[in-house]
């Protein structure tokens, strides 16, 4: 079948048409005097689908167009973006498949591997846009198990309703994404006790398997919400997964007696399997319930460069743009400098997440100057140093870009 006549054709030869000619044709029959009850049928048939058709319009792209759409703002993770975002057009096609009457797959729950700040939210904000699908973020760290006092799965399912507009059909075909949540994985405190690891793990897979779980509303309302149509993605950084993995492949015939010797990139071409997770401290139960493991990368210094100057929503570009275009101010960076700055980011240790205020940072003094100047056109020349020269026809400021 090809992807992107999905809507066009498939619906229309395996959905709804057929059950509309099946059971309903009496009724059809019975209210139309002037059609036959096929013509009947057929116009009421591309009602619904167009209804559909609608509700579920992500899938008339193909999934590789969203990908490309999504590797346009999330930049160096191809290969973990184009594995969610399958993920999401498979689970959304069950659900249409589903609301047609057909028989449907399971949804896929998946597990999102990778250092901060290497694109994992942004993914997930981008997958709300092109889906249209509500999400619900939540940070691991806030869920309690039911016994402890905080927040709980049912507050997570009640988030997500909010979202939807109170539109339960939206909410429970939505994305729940739980961050941080390698910090649930087992703790054992110095006296040899679980903290609630355990008991948070076992209150998630009420998501993560088909449940109906009653939710009491903000305004004592009530609502039944059945969580089998849901994506779940849980993810995190998963700080010391690497070595479980290393000595796992210590152990295989493949890398025996020479793991020690396996560079990082050598240990990371091979992937993680679920043992790998029951080690770091999670219960079978849950890590049998999440079928994917999808590994975001670390980036790297070119990575950087490339979030920087090509990334769609670069925040360089954003204030470069800004600078050019609506202060009339001509720019003259140094490349050199341009690596600094994605060196420093890097160094922070915390991917592409500081290269904002890095940025903001660097133009702030540079904007502010240009604000208390009356002309209209100057020229802006920044040497590798960061040292500045802001050219107007009467005078020339001199200034560095950092603190
Ligand atoms: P994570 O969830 O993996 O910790 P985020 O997606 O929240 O990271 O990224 C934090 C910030 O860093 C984002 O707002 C974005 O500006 C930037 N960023 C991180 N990774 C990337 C990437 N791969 N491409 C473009 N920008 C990125």
């Amino acid at each position: 079948m090809e992807m992107s006549c999905f809507c066009d054709s498939f619906i229309v030869k395996k959905g709804i048409r057929n059950i509309i000619l099946g059971s309903n044709k009496k009724d059809i029959d019975a209210d139309s005097k002037e059609m036959s009850a096929e013509e009947a049928a057929m116009v009421f048939a591309d009602f619904e689908i167009e209804m559909l058709k609608k509700d579920y319009e992500c899938l008339s792209s193909t999934p590789q167009e969203i990908v490309e759409r999504i590797c346009q703002e999330v930049l160096g993770q191809e290969e973990a973006i184009q594995k969610l975002v399958h993920v999401v057009y498979y689970n959304q096609m069950s659900n249409f498949l589903e609301d047609i009457g057909e028989s449907a797959p399971k949804r896929i729950n998946v597990l999102l591997v990778g250092p901060t700040g290497s694109g994992k939210t942004s993914s997930i904000n981008a997958l709300k846009k092109y889906f249209e699908v509500p999400v619900a973020k939540y940070n691991a760290d806030a869920i309690t198990s039911a016994g402890y006092i905080g927040q709980k799965v049912e507050d997570i399912l009640i988030r997500l309703f909010e979202e939807s507009k109170r539109n339960l059909a939206l909410a429970e075909r939505g994305i729940i994404f739980i961050d941080e949540f390698d910090k649930k994985a087992e703790q054992i405190t110095s006296a040899g006790k679980d903290i609630n690891g355990k008991a948070v793990q076992e209150e998630l897979l009420k998501i993560l398997e088909p449940n109906t779980i009653d939710l009491k509303l903000h305004d004592n309302t009530k609502v039944q919400f059945y969580t089998g149509r849901l994506t779940v993605i849980l993810g995190g950084a998963f700080v010391g997964l690497d070595d479980i993995r290393k000595k796992r492949l210590c152990k295989t015939a493949l890398g025996f007696g020479r793991a020690n010797e396996m560079s990082e990139e050598e240990v990371q071409k091979h992937k993680f399997v679920p043992q790998d997770f029951i080690k770091y401290g999670f219960i079978p139960e849950l890590v049998g319930r999440i079928v994917m493991i999808d590994e975001f990368r670390k980036l790297e210094l070119e990575d950087i460069m490339r979030i920087m100057l090509d990334g769609k929503n670069s925040p360089y570009r954003e204030k470069t743009h800004f600078i050019t275009n609506a202060l009339n101010v001509e720019l003259q960076i140094s490349m050199k400098f341009l690596e600094k700055i994605a060196e420093e980011t890097l160094n922070t240790g915390t991917g592409a997440r500081s290269l904002e205020a890095k940025i903001t940072n660097v133009f702030y003094p540079i904007i502010q100057e240009i604000f208390e100047h009356k002309e209209d056109y100057g020229i802006c020349l920044i040497d590798e140093s960061g040292a500045y020269e802001l050219i107007f026809e009467d005078v020339t400021y001199y200034g560095e870009t950092e603190d």
